[in-house]
């Protein structure tokens, strides 16, 4: 973590001074903002959290509840989503807090019992990601989300007690072209409205979104046909495996999943209730939490389970659906105008919760949208990058839309699907779809931010279009070990990684320091050419090197001045430009992540930690033809 840069600030480093115009808690509402996010759950929290650290941008979002969650809903944190955790600086908290998913369970009736436990299976990978899969309250994630705005220089809080009823687009208004039209609901208050004009709209107004129905887009699927119960309870069990994530499958009455909670005693049921009608809704059925406890009873036997005490419980069924876009421009007008009005989260796709994605992949999408709305609104970009967002974050949806379709029917599955002697066909496809379900699998596809795969072959462990795999290293000036990844935050800048080839130290000539040199000081480059005159030379695009050699074998002063950069204030030196591999505890990011060693390579790494690029050192032009695809050139 860097701090001081500009003078010396006491106190909690996490609270950035205040900047000077910030609409405080209690001020009226603003006329006009430049983004206006509907609704504060995982999506519309995460991109706000992104939003609020931007002191030139200013952010409204508004939620019709009267006051933050406490408990319900989404828990499933999915190794990419603490990746992303670790960005925004909370990773370590959740991970102290939250409960470790290390290994999942499997029972079924078995030849000698009505319940046996017949397969146990790693959770996470090896080597899949340095972070691990939790499970968490998802308000304690809308909590840390809050904390951040709250700690930001706009100190951005939201507005509750607001509705987002309909919006209008005037098409002709070159700034605040929608105007939202809110309803109150707080006692009293209900059904007086009021509005407000935006730059950017963002529906994350959850699978009912006014947002949504306001722009014409519309939810496409189908649903199961099933009801499920969720329930969070603290109870006493003889179940063996109560502190494991477990699937259970009786003979006659169903299934049922056990998924352990945060702080050692809480548990989530996930439990199979009735089949419905084809016309049938969930709510005709007038199910409540008894029938929940009852089933899983019946369910668990011979195992019993004394209830002591149910936090919140849940009747839902399963709805696979999608819309056509995330925004409102047509297909046949992208080439005319950008989007105004963005779609995020399950205002967009809604699936099962039963494979964990939801909370995940909502946050995902706003990862995706934050430093696209910020490069967008601070000049860095053209509007039109906004049109990357809806393709981008449809084709990862309709990924989890398809693989939600056939997860409902594995974990469905009854014995006569298992084949003999092996492991039964749900503990088959969770092993081999835990890479999707860890968050891992998105690869975005070809475009002006995903450079082409010609160069794949000089980092195989870094597949562009997927997200950085982050990967130890030594940091050169206090030789401090780390995962590489670590250094990127949620600040909406490029990464630019150097790998030197073997017996490159950084020093003049070497093919690191020639592109530093270029990177620095030539009109061609991206950094001249995108970053702003008085910012600093890593404001936009951050390069880091990293050498092959051990920490004792360089010299840190030789390194080129991009990698020694003068910033803030007081022209301080950033001591955290370089790094070398761990030589010492063996793992050496080069054979991890199949670095050409003869070549090295340059590996371009977006705001939202996907690889954008894979580049020869030497691929000046076709580096600065990448960023000219993505990023306006500056004055
Ligand atoms: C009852 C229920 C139980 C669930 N259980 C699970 C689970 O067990 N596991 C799991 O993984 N997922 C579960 N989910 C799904 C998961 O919570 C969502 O996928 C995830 O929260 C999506 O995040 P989001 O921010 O897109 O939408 P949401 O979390 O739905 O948040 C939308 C927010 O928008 C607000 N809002 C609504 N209308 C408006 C409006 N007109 N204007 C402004 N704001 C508005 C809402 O009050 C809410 O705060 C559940 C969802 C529900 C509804």
């Amino acid at each position: 973590m860097q701090y001081h840069v500009n003078g010396f600030q006491p106190g909690d480093p996490d609270v950035q001074p205040a900047a000077p115009g910030h609409r405080r808690a209690g001020d009226p509402l603003p006329q006009a903002v430049d983004v206006l996010i509907a609704g504060s759950g995982p999506a519309g929290l995460c991109l706000a959290a992104q939003l609020a650290r931007v002191p030139q941008i200013r952010t409204m979002l508004v939620e019709p509840k009267l006051e933050p969650m406490v408990k319900g809903q989404a828990d499933g944190i999915s190794v990419r989503s603490m990746e992303m955790f670790q960005a925004f600086g909370f990773g370590e908290k959740v991970m102290r807090e939250a409960v470790w998913i290390a290994e999942t369970t499997f029972w079924a009736p078995g030849a000698d019992a009505p319940l046996e436990r017949v397969a146990r299976v790693q959770d996470v990978p090896d080597g899949i990601s340095e972070m691990p899969h939790v499970l968490i309250n998802r308000a304690r994630v809308h909590d840390m989300f809050l904390d951040i705005m709250r700690r930001s220089p706009t100190r951005l809080e939201p507005d509750y007690g607001l509705k987002v009823v309909d919006l209008a687009i005037d098409p002709a208004a070159a700034q605040y072209p929608v105007t939202v039209t809110f309803e109150h609901t707080a006692p009293g208050r209900e059904g007086q409205t009021t509005s407000v004009r935006a730059n950017y709209v963002i529906g994350c107004d959850g699978a009912r979104s006014n947002v949504r129905s306001a722009i014409g887009g519309k939810l496409h699927g189908d649903a199961a046909h099933q009801a499920w119960g969720v329930m969070d309870m603290l109870a006493v069990t003889d179940f063996p495996d109560w502190r494991k994530k477990s699937f259970v499958r009786s003979q006659e009455e169903g299934i049922l999943m056990v998924l352990p909670r945060e702080g050692g005693h809480l548990v989530r049921l996930y439990v199979e209730l009735d089949r419905l009608g084809d016309d049938e809704r969930v709510a005709d059925r007038g199910m409540g939490e008894q029938d929940i406890i009852a089933k899983a009873q019946r369910i668990f036997r011979p195992f019993t389970l004394d209830v002591k005490e149910v936090v919140w419980w849940s009747i839902y069924e399963i709805g696979h659906r999608l819309t056509d876009k995330f925004d409102d421009v047509p297909d046949s007008e992208v080439a005319t105008r950008a989007p105004r009005v963005m779609l995020a989260g399950d205002a967009c796709h809604t699936h099962s919760p039963k494979a964990g994605q939801g909370m995940n992949v909502s946050m995902g999408d706003t990862f995706n949208l934050g430093w696209k709305l910020i490069a967008v609104l601070t000049g860095r970009a053209d509007a039109s990058l906004l049109h990357s967002y809806s393709g981008e974050r449809r084709a990862a949806a309709r990924g989890l839309v398809e693989f939600d379709h056939k997860w409902a029917r594995v974990v469905g599955a009854r014995a006569e699907d298992d084949a003999p002697g092996g492991l039964p066909r749900v503990a088959r496809e969770f092993v081999a779809n835990l890479p999707f379900t860890c968050g891992l699998t998105i690869q975005y596809e070809r475009s002006a931010l995903t450079g082409a795969a010609t160069h794949q072959a000089l980092a195989t462990g870094f597949d562009i279009g997927k997200r950085f795999h982050s990967a130890p290293v030594v940091r050169l000036a206090d030789a401090r070990p780390m995962h590489l990844g670590h250094c990127i935050q949620a600040d909406a800048r490029w990464r630019l990684f150097l790998f030197a080839a073997a017996h490159d130290a950084g020093g003049s000539g070497g093919a690191v320091a020639t592109l530093c040199d270029w990177l620095e000081h030539d009109g061609a480059s991206p950094l001249r050419r995108h970053t702003a005159s008085g910012e600093d030379v890593d404001a936009v695009i951050d390069t880091r090197a990293v050498f092959q050699q051990g920490s004792h074998e360089l010299d840190y002063a030789a390194m080129p001045t991009l990698l020694r950069p003068r910033v803030g204030r007081y022209g301080l030196c950033d001591y955290e430009k370089v790094f070398c591999a761990d030589l010492e505890r063996g793992e050496d990011i080069f054979a991890m992540r199949g670095i050409d060693r003869a070549a090295g390579c340059m590996v371009v790494v977006r705001p939202d930690q996907y690889v954008g690029h894979i580049l020869p050192l030497s691929a000046r032009d076709e580096l600065a033809a990448y960023f000219a695809g993505a990023l306006r050139v500056r004055d």
